[in-house]
């Protein structure tokens, strides 16, 4: 896109803060409650995009996608006046006679960056909770899913008034330059390797960030798990989306005496959910391109192959497919982001932890266990962005549970509360009363005024 647009897009969002509009609440729901009608109305093409681009299934984009961003928008709807409200906070005595509170105000022009993996979900979610504090908005989605990047373009040019939410479409090029411009805050959902641009960028104005970025997420399974339960919500976390998902286990680190019945049950669940074959199976996505499509390819061999391992070349799917591997293996250096499960097995769960310790921090976490204590150890010695107990990826769907990484997994978190807080800063105000000024902090300094601040200040 030209620069002069971009820059006249960045225009429009300052004047539309400037106006001050969206800082009642009740324009702030008026909108979303648009969101959320367009986005039923518009149904069909948002269905038909996600189709085109990732082969995705109709229930499946509505679970994790557009029925996920109508579940926000709900939520925000109901909650946006309380949490649009004024805070009265304690005041200390030292400071009498005064009141103290916080005034929650938006950050003013956000920029978002999204991928193409859920490019619907990933791309209006930040938009609510960014809109539900008052923001202004430029979305640039992502270029590799350019079906969804339309009709994005098309649902926010309808739903939002000028300078509210924009878009602006395209790739590296445009991201580079929007990047540069001086946004009030910057929310980036992608790879590690770009957040860090993003946050070099970012530092050059001192413009806030929350990056949501990926990495590995390890699966373990310890010998009193339930193994077919936790292979049936493996199979299910690992294969949606066909593995392009964040928060997918990358890999399942289960304890060697149950490993054999556990992928014995892992590939039953297989063929339970996607049939004997997946590749035909119309529900089933894809890769997202050729690049992805080879570098899922070259993790299969015949010496470490256990399960699947067929693809189709023309319709760029692989079905789900487990490797045995050890922490050495190529499969296991980097985040897998395919449908490729490669199994690694420990024999102590203290050796389990140190092991997932010396990988980059992930952006989740599974423990499939019936020991409390096995369960607890891993989530307190671990470190990981969030989680859960004998599931899969289900924490990202809840409103009451802030969703992010930390370190290379990410920094900040948003859904619910957590993303209206992401997306406001609280002006800390005193508003100290005129009927008494007590002398105490005054000059000239004496005895007496040091001996009261130490009573006050201690
Ligand atoms: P990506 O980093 O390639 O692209 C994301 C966005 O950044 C796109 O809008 C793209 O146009 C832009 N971009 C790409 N290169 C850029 C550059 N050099 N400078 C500036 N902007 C640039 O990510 P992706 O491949 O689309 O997504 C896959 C990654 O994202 C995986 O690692 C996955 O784990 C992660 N991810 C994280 C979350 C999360 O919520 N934490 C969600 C989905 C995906």
């Amino acid at each position: 896109m030209d620069e002069q647009i971009m820059l006249n897009k960045l225009l429009e969002m300052k004047n539309f803060q400037q106006s001050k509009k969206m800082y009642s609440y009740k324009d702030r729901v008026n909108s979303l409650k648009k969101l959320y009608n367009n986005i039923k109305e518009m149904m069909p093409e948002i269905v038909e995009a996600l189709q085109k681009d990732l082969c995705k299934s109709e229930i499946e984009s509505y679970m994790t996608e557009i029925g996920f961003t109508l579940n926000e928008i709900s939520f925000m709807c109901k909650k946006c006046k309380k949490y649009s409200k004024t805070r009265k906070v304690l005041t200390p005595l030292a400071q009498f006679h005064a009141k103290s509170y916080e005034i929650p105000c938006p950050y003013g022009c956000v920029l978002v960056l999204s991928p193409w993996n859920y490019p619907f979900m990933l791309s209006i979610v930040p938009i609510v909770d960014a809109v539900a504090a008052g923001n202004s908005v430029l979305l640039k989605p992502s270029e590799i899913s350019p079906n969804t990047s339309t009709v994005l373009a098309k649902l926010i040019e309808k739903t939002f008034e000028k300078g509210h939410v924009v878009v602006v479409e395209g790739g590296k090029e445009e991201s580079t330059f929007l990047l540069e411009q001086d946004f009030d805050y910057i929310f980036y959902t992608g790879s590690t390797r770009v957040g860090k641009i993003v946050m070099q960028k970012a530092s050059e104005n001192f413009t806030p960030v929350t990056l949501e970025l990926g990495g590995k997420c390890p699966c373990v399974v310890d010998e009193t798990a339930d193994l077919k339960l936790s292979a049936r919500r493996i199979v299910f976390g690992k294969f949606l989306n066909c593995g392009q998902t964040c928060v997918a286990p990358d890999y399942v680190f289960c304890h060697k005496d149950i490993k054999d019945e556990l992928v014995k049950e892992i590939e039953r669940q297989i063929v339970i959910q996607y049939g004997v074959t997946p590749l035909t199976n119309k529900d089933y996505p894809k890769l997202i391109n050729e690049k992805q499509f080879n570098t899922m390819k070259s993790f299969i061999n015949e010496d470490n192959l256990l399960f699947g391992g067929r693809y189709y070349e023309n319709t760029l799917k692989i079905e789900p497919t487990l490797i045995k591997s050890t922490f050495e293996d190529e499969s296991m250096q980097d985040e897998i982001f395919g449908p490729i499960l490669p199994i690694v097995t420990f024999e102590d769960l203290d050796e389990a932890i140190k092991n997932i310790n010396s990988y980059p921090k992930p952006l989740a976490l599974y423990i499939f266990s019936s020991s409390k204590q096995n369960q607890e150890k891993v989530l307190k010695y671990c470190d990981f962005g969030g989680g859960c107990i004998n599931d899969t990826i289900i924490h990202i769907a809840s409103n009451y549970l802030g969703f992010g990484g930390l370190k290379q997994s990410g920094m900040g978190a948003y859904h619910g509360k957590v993303g209206f807080d992401t997306f406001t800063h609280y002006k800390s105000i005193v508003d100290k009363k005129r009927w008494i000024d007590l002398p105490i902090r005054y000059q000239p300094y004496n005895k007496l005024k040091y001996k009261l601040i130490k009573f006050f200040m201690k």
